[in-house]
Formats: structure tokens, C-alpha cells, sequence
């Protein structure tokens, strides 16, 4: 008998694969389809050579966590031990995977903000807890009201992702007062702070639970690499939380991949030595303006979109049509390919809205917006 017997194929290996059935444009999984960074591409030739080729220590390669370390300082102005309070994964998923089976226990609740990415309720399932899913209000700003009602003595853990996929929104200061104020009537509940965007914020800078002196003590955040670095491809991932829970997690690493990936390590260590952090955002809000300026000539209207590289659009002014059916059909008469927003929730809601990835070059972004300007 299959554990999960509800599963099947993730939306965005789905649409990927309709995108190139259907020689379409693919706006759905999220990923660049720009080249790797020249510079990076030297450094990998260098390390070809170099002693990097072997099992890097269980909690990561040594000159990469020294980094993290100094990022995490310079962006939070919080000071790491990297010996006990950071792990590198692969992939944040990896991440994610290991510190929910370490930390959910059996008959646990675990609080999940939908719309929500995929990756969260497996692990908690394979941990026998139970997943309780909360919907975010319909702009995607957290209802504290709501939340309240579904905590029980049984949440272990709350589940928040900042910048949130798939609606683009950030958390502001008033959601984390909010939420400490929460949590002081529940003191041993923990937070999992998915922060995989949180270097692509626009107007307002992230406010990252690296800096909430009331929530890091009890707090797993986890970031991604392939986000900050354009190479989503690599699944270089990390993990900071205090040494207590730190602990526990890597219990799991180290038998469910022991290391990661050693010459993606070493070069990233590398490549951070002149990459500029701020450039990120700079680059995908100007591919947000690009793509939202085109789109103005499709019927689409577009909600706010505060970082990461997704572009909500609802359609519920123009069709009826459920938004699984509206992004099959947007792939296969028009050509382009998207996300159906109802996925990422628990119930299926379906608020008639569909998810862009604009991390592409102009040209991609122009062909589809063309595309969609005939609808
Ligand atoms: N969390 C969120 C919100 C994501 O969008 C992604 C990437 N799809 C991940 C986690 C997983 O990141 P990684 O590719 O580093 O495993
Ligand atoms: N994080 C990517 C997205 O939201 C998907 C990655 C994957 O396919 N697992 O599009």
C-alpha cells in the first residue's frame, strides 16, 4: 500500500513537459533561461583540476560556511555559529525535508500559509503529523485571526514563507509583531522560515526572521542558492537554526544525503567573493517592470508583486473557465505556459488567478506577452 497514495506528478514537472509538447513558452516551473555568469563559468573550469572532488565534511565545505557566515552578518547583522546553527543542503527542499522530520513528531500539527509551495506537507505526512493548511486573505497578507483559530496544544511548528511563492508578497513589520504576539501565548512553537527569495525584494527591503530577536531562538530558516544565484539547477541550499534544533537536523542530513554536491560548493564559495547581492534585485525588478509593462496590452491584471520572480495575474474578469482547464488551454491555443494558483492550495481555491515566471530574457518575455495579447 503506497504511504502517499494521494500524490502524483508536481504541477510544474506537469506544465514544463505540456511547454515542450506543445512547443510553448514556458512561464510555469520557475527557473532563468538565461546563460550562467561568465565568471562562474571560469571559476568551474579552474576547479576541474583543484581538490574539490571528494565528500566535503557532513555540515558543508568549510570556506562556504565561513561565507554564509559573513553574508548572514552583513544582510541581518546576525552572528552564526557555523559550527552548530548552519548546515548546507541540497536544495532548500533538502533542507526543508530534514528539518521537519527531525523536529515533527507523530500526531504533531504543522501550520501551512496556503497558497503554499509544494514541499512542505510530505514531510509532515512521512513524520505521521498533521499538515493544517490556513489560507492567506485573498492579497496574500497573513490572517492572524485565522491562524489563531487553528493553533492547538498539538502545533509543534508554523510554516511561513517570505517572499512568498506563488503571490510574490513580503511580510511587513506589523505581520511579525503580529505573529510575536502570537506566539507568546504559545512558547514552544516553532517557526520554519522558507527565505529562498530573499535576496529578489523590490520597493521594500526583506525583513528576514534572521533579524527578529524574539523569533530566531525558535526558528529554522532555510535559502537557496539557486534562487540568488540563478542556478537553480545546482540544489545548493542552507539551513540556520539554533544549536538545540540544529542537532536534530542534521541527524537527518547525514542519512539522507551525508554532503552535498562538493565542486558546486567550492565554486559558489568562490563566486561570492565578487558577486554583488543587491544586483539580484535589481535585475528581476527590472524584468518585473518589463513584463508588466507588456502585459498591460493583455487582459490580464496583474496584482502587486513585491519580490521574488513570479507575476500573479487574475483572469476572472474574462473567463469562467477553472484555472487548471484556462492554463492547459493558454499552453496549447496560445502557446505559453503558466501555473494554476489553486494548486498551492490544500482545498483547491480557485480565485481565477495564474502564476508568470518573468526570471527570462527579453526576448522570451516579449514573445509571451505578444502571445497573450491575443486572448
Ligand atoms: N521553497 C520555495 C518557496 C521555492 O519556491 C523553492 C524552489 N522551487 C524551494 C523552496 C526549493 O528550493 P531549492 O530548489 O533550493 O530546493
Ligand atoms: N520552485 C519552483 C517553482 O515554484 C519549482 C521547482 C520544482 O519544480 N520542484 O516553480
Amino acid at each position: 500500500m503506497s504511504k502517499l497514495p494521494h500524490l502524483t506528478t508536481s504541477i510544474f514537472t506537469i506544465m514544463s513537459k505540456m511547454a515542450v509538447d506543445h512547443n510553448a513558452i514556458n512561464l510555469s516551473q520557475g527557473f532563468p533561461n538565461f546563460p550562467i555568469d561568465e565568471r562562474m563559468a571560469d571559476i568551474i573550469m579552474d576547479l576541474a583540476k583543484a581538490d574539490v572532488h571528494q565528500y566535503t565534511p557532513m555540515a558543508g565545505y568549510p570556506p562556504l560556511m565561513e561565507k554564509i557566515g559573513v553574508l548572514t552578518l552583513k544582510s541581518y547583522n546576525r552572528v552564526i555559529n557555523q559550527n552548530t546553527e548552519l548546515l548546507i543542503t541540497a536544495g532548500a527542499t533538502e533542507a526543508i525535508f530534514a528539518a521537519l522530520q527531525a523536529l515533527v513528531r507523530s500526531g504533531d500539527e504543522v501550520l501551512i500559509l496556503d497558497p503554499s509551495y509544494d514541499c512542505y506537507e510530505t514531510p509532515i505526512l512521512l513524520s505521521n503529523a498533521k499538515p493544517v493548511r490556513v489560507s492567506l486573505n485573498e492579497d496574500y497578507t497573513p490572517n492572524f485571526e485565522r491562524i489563531a483559530q487553528h493553533i492547538s496544544h498539538k502545533t509543534r511548528l508554523l510554516i511561513l514563507n517570505n517572499p512568498h511563492n506563488p503571490s510574490g508578497k513580503m511580510w511587513q513589520e506589523n505581520d511579525f509583531i503580529q505573529l510575536e504576539n502570537l506566539l507568546e501565548s504559545y512558547p514552544n512553537l516553532l517557526i520554519l522560515s522558507d527565505e529562498v527569495y530573499e535576496y529578489i525584494a523590490f520597493e521594500n527591503q526583506h525583513i528576514s526572521v534572521n533579524t527578529r530577536k524574539k523569533l530566531r531562538d525558535k526558528s529554522i530558516i532555510t535559502s537557496s542558492f539557486g534562487k540568488t544565484l540563478h542556478l537553480t539547477g545546482w540544489k545548493i541550499g542552507y539551513v540556520i537554526a539554533p544549536e538545540h534544533l540544529m542537532k536534530e537536523i542534521k541527524k537527518v542530513h547525514q542519512f539522507l544525503v551525508f554532503s552535498v554536491n562538493s565542486l558546486s560548493q567550492a565554486a559558489i564559495n568562490l563566486y561570492l567573493d565578487s558577486f554583488e547581492i543587491e544586483s539580484v534585485s535589481k535585475l528581476y525588478q527590472s524584468k518585473r517592470d518589463f513584463f508588466a509593462n507588456l502585459m498591460k496590452d493583455t487582459p490580464f491584471e496583474l496584482l502587486p508583486c513585491d519580490g521574488t520572480y513570479f507575476q500573479v495575474a487574475s483572469y476572472k474578469h474574462f473567463s469562467k473557465e477553472n484555472d487548471l482547464d484556462f492554463t492547459k488551454r493558454l499552453v496549447t491555443e496560445f502557446g505559453v505556459a503558466t501555473i494554476p494558483l489553486s494548486i498551492f492550495y490544500g482545498d483547491g481555491t480557485d480565485l481565477k488567478r495564474i502564476r508568470f515566471c518573468f526570471a527570462k530574457d527579453d526576448e522570451t518575455i516579449t514573445k509571451a506577452a505578444e502571445r497573450l495579447q491575443k486572448l
